[in-house]
């Protein structure tokens, strides 16, 4: 059965690579009839003379290994001359010298004399922005930006946790970004790294951006509204943005989804999501001289303080190796040790989540590993029993506002059907 969710899930990664892989040929290939459109000209108002449109062929060419962009550039057929002027040309916008094995470039060539007249580079993963490289009217090359023009349509997205977050998101067709995102409005209440269990479910409200033209999405955006019923308690947050620009999640009595710790020293991010939970699994250690959890995670793992406070100790101690410690407050503090890195000094503050060092084994350490302590009045406690108030209701000045979007926001989350199975979504329009 656990094999059979594993093979379904790497279809479903394979599947999402192949799409991936269509999409940029669509976005990317086809498009030359419009690429001169009053359009995208009015997207980038640059003074320039435009020499009459050459009907062009376009392909993509993959960086190799050890190239350099002018020998990629005079393979294609340019001159050593005009491969550097066009480097020169699209260094304001981008550093082509900065090319990476495995990046594709779009070339064009003149149709009849095969001549290259041009060049396009995707300035980010979803073809969203792009640099477009062409010759002046002088025939030296003259570089741009251009921006496809999106449409933000609110959407909800159910999802069942089957194998563990990393396999759902593919099957929803959510970006890693998007789960970090999720997991980041709940990290008070629920750690993603360890506590996400098989049959976890969640709803999700967030911005699916199309292609204004073709109506084609290109990924999801800001959450608006999440739920998350982890082993059967239901966390809610709606996105709120109040009257000074400051962004929070808060729940449907407009309590911040903030509370003075963090659930994990640990974020759960694109790396750690690749894990699978075991790896991350916290042992709760318990006998004289060792008091604390062990979370393990990889070398160089960033370890983020869990509350604000002041660091009262950074340095190397004895067994716990390269340790930090930050008193939050006269009642609680916390100490990070093991480190391979500390990246903060004594006497300084530190905000909740800034970096404190990085996960090492550094010390009395059999492997990569943070061991983390809290303390209650100086004296060891166990912080996975601990519970902590949420800290920030809405302030009253916002309530009105708030409401309002609330009651804007939460039918779209709750009115939708739970996801019941991990079935993928249906087609979108
Ligand atoms: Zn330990």
């Amino acid at each position: 059965m656990k094999s059979l969710v594993r093979i379904v899930s790497l279809v479903l990664v394979v599947v999402g690579i192949g799409a991936l892989l269509w999409q940029r040929e669509v976005s990317e290939l086809p498009n030359y009839p419009t690429s001169d459109s009053p359009e995208t000209d009015k997207a980038a108002p640059l003074p320039e003379d435009q020499p009459d449109p050459i009907p062009w062929t376009a392909s993509e060419v993959t960086v190799g290994r050890g190239a350099t962009i002018t020998k990629l550039l005079q393979d294609q057929g340019l001159e050593y001359s005009e491969a550097l002027q066009l480097v020169e040309a699209a260094r304001p916008i981008h550093n082509l010298e900065r090319i990476r094995l495995g990046e594709t470039l779009i070339i064009r060539r003149d149709q009849r004399t095969e001549r290259v007249v041009g060049l396009v580079y995707p300035l980010d993963r979803y073809g969203e922005q792009k640099m477009v490289v062409r010759r002046g009217s002088g025939s030296e090359f003259v570089a741009r930006r251009e921006a496809r023009t999106v449409r933000l349509v609110p959407k909800t997205l159910s999802g069942v946790v089957t194998e563990s977050l990393w396999a759902t998101r593919e099957q929803l067709g959510l970006s890693a970004e998007n789960i970090v995102a999720l997991a980041g409005v709940f990290e008070w209440e629920v750690d993603f790294n360890t506590q996400v269990r098989e049959g976890d479910t969640f709803r999700v409200v967030l911005d699916e951006v199309l292609d204004a033209e073709s109506g084609e999405r290109l990924r999801y955006g800001t959450i608006h509204a999440a739920e998350y019923v982890n082993a059967g308690q239901i966390y809610r947050g709606i996105r709120y943005v109040d009257s000074e620009d400051k962004v929070g999640y808060f729940n449907e009595e407009g309590m911040s989804t903030k509370k003075m710790f963090l659930k994990s020293p640990l974020k759960f991010s694109r790396i750690s999501s690749g894990f699978s939970r075991k790896r991350f699994h916290p042992v709760l250690k318990k006998w004289r001289a060792h008091n604390g959890i062990d979370y393990a995670a990889g070398r160089g793992t960033p370890v983020r303080a869990i509350g604000r406070g002041k660091v009262v100790y950074a340095g190397t101690k004895g067994g716990y190796g390269k340790h930090v410690r930050v008193r939050h407050n006269a009642r609680y503090s916390s100490s990070y040790s093991h480190l391979s890195r500390i990246a903060v000094k004594r006497g300084q503050m530190v905000d909740q989540g800034q970096l404190v060092g990085k996960v090492g084994s550094t010390g009395l350490a059999t492997g990569p590993h943070l061991h983390f302590e809290f303390y209650v009045n100086g004296g060891y406690t166990n912080f996975l029993a601990q519970k902590f108030p949420r800290t920030e209701p809405i302030a009253d000045s916002e309530r009105d506002a708030f409401n309002a979007r609330l009651a804007h926001i939460l039918p779209l989350l709750v009115d939708a059907p739970p996801a019941d199975s991990a079935s993928p979504e249906p087609a979108s329009p």
